[in-house]
């Protein structure tokens, strides 16, 4: 006789093996996010990115050649159950925190914590990579607006014809009371300039090179709705814009050779006469520039002398730290000599007299293979500086304005004096042994706002 218990227990058996196996198997794994395969991945590139291992990736979609998986090829992603959608590598645009890319793009800030393995705010970046889920149609939400001082959403909504309750669903806000002043708002609305940055004073904010690299001229060019006073600073360095159109700044900034590389972090301030005020900070990724080691050289042990080179030092930066208002160069800077045979490369490392590598060159050397010593002007500007020092010899600094400045060492002679107004290619001085010098030849430096930068830069590209 059977008793009921032994019913239940033989019905549950048997659902068990009604319930279609295969069935149970792609319901879950369609839960699974999805990734497109992109040109140059491969397996293992995958796993890598999402952090799990090639064998659970080639299991999850029963691979049977890794070696082979063709661009455009849909990937399931283990260990993403709850995350649905197409997930999509997107590059972190200017602006970008985890809040605004959570509004944004819709999505969740927990989700992309998940997805992108993100231990720290720290790692979105401008230029980061980020992964983000996409379900069906693209669902990108544009930045608005930010919020003036003492606007509510109510008010911004009204100003851009948008629905109030909208605006708090779409910026996962319960209540009005969350919005915090100068936030960035989204909505689906184009934007009040159609500018990518969401400011009501800024259209749009451009970057180049990116990322920033050790040596490297930097530009950060500010689009306006209406004249406004920026300032702000590139890795811990002030940062001097000047008007280049109608609602056009431009900063032209060094980045140290010897700067860290890793996160740098950039900081801007606009304000116009109302006191509308936008700041942001936005961490950049700072690149190694590769520099090489040169020989140690042995030198004149008085030229290393702190002493000396300290105030030498201290001139230098004195003289090449304000920005002229004008920009007197229009061009390509031209090469400064006849013949330029380069004997030293801009950045590489330097040790003297056993000191290890602590010093970089800090301009490029052209030795004596011309005729001539001729040193020409790169670039129209005025004389700031003629004199002679230990480190550097018999020296001459021209100021071409904007904060860029060119500075001429171990000269033999100066054709030049303070205060005369020189034009491109018009003979400045003649190339000598002078100071802190292995041999003759022209050490020539550019300086942009303060910091030192690769020269070569100044005559391949047409700054800024
Ligand atoms: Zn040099």
């Amino acid at each position: 006789m059977i008793k009921p218990l032994q019913l239940i227990r033989i019905f549950v058996i048997l659902s068990i093996l009604i319930v279609p196996i295969p069935k149970v198997e792609a319901q879950s794994s369609a839960e699974l996010p999805v990734y497109i395969v992109q040109t140059g991945d491969t397996i293992n590139t995958i796993a890598l990115r999402f952090g799990i291992s090639p064998q659970d990736l080639i299991a999850a979609n029963q691979i049977s050649n890794p070696d082979l998986i063709p661009v455009g090829t849909p990937i399931k992603i283990p260990g993403y159950e709850g995350i649905t959608g197409t997930l999509r590598l997107t590059a972190a645009p200017l602006g970008a925190n985890l809040r605004t890319v959570s509004r944004q793009y819709k999505v969740e800030e927990e989700v992309i914590i998940r997805l992108n393995q993100l231990t720290s705010p720290s790692q979105i970046y401008v230029g980061s990579t980020l992964i983000l889920p996409e379900q069906g149609q693209p669902s990108e939400l544009r930045p608005l607006s930010t919020l003036g001082e003492g606007k509510t959403p109510l008010e911004t909504a009204a100003r851009f014809l948008s629905n109030p309750w909208k605006l708090l669903i779409y910026n996962q806000k319960e209540t009005t009371a969350r919005f915090l002043s100068h936030e960035v708002i989204f909505s689906d609305l184009p934007g009040e300039n159609g500018g990518l940055f969401g400011s009501p004073l800024i259209k749009n904010i451009e970057i180049t090179p990116l990322p920033l690299r050790q040596g490297k001229t930097q530009i950060v060019r500010v689009y306006t709705t209406r004249p406004l006073i920026l300032s702000g600073s590139l890795n811990n360095v002030a940062l001097s814009f000047f008007q280049e159109e109608e609602n056009q700044y431009v900063a032209i900034q060094g980045i140290h050779a010897m700067a860290k590389p890793g996160l740098a972090s950039l900081s801007l301030k606009a304000q116009d006469d109302d006191q509308s005020v936008l700041e942001f900070e936005q961490p950049i990724l700072l690149e190694p520039g590769y520099y090489p080691q040169d020989v140690p050289l042995t030198v004149d042990p008085s030229t290393l002398d702190p002493e000396i080179t300290q105030p030498e030092d201290e001139l230098i930066r004195t003289i090449t730290k304000s920005a002229t208002p004008q920009r007197y160069w229009n061009d390509k800077f031209r090469v400064p000599v006849d013949e330029p045979c380069i004997r030293s490369w801009f950045g590489s490392r330097r040790s003297y007299n056993n000191s290890g590598y602590i010093y970089f060159h800090t301009g490029v050397d052209y030795g004596v293979c011309a005729n001539n010593l001729n040193i020409y002007a790169p670039a129209p500007g005025r004389v700031v500086y003629v004199g002679e020092l230990t480190v550097r010899g018999i020296s001459t600094i021209i100021d071409h304005g904007w904060g860029v400045y060119s500075g001429f060492w171990h000269q033999n002679a100066t054709k030049v004096n303070v205060g005369d107004f020189v034009e491109t290619g018009q003979l400045i001085g003649e190339i000598g042994g002078t100071g802190r010098a292995t041999g003759p030849h022209l050490h020539w430096e550019v300086w942009a706002n303060g910091v030192q930068v690769e020269p070569l830069d100044w005559l391949e590209k047409d700054y800024p």
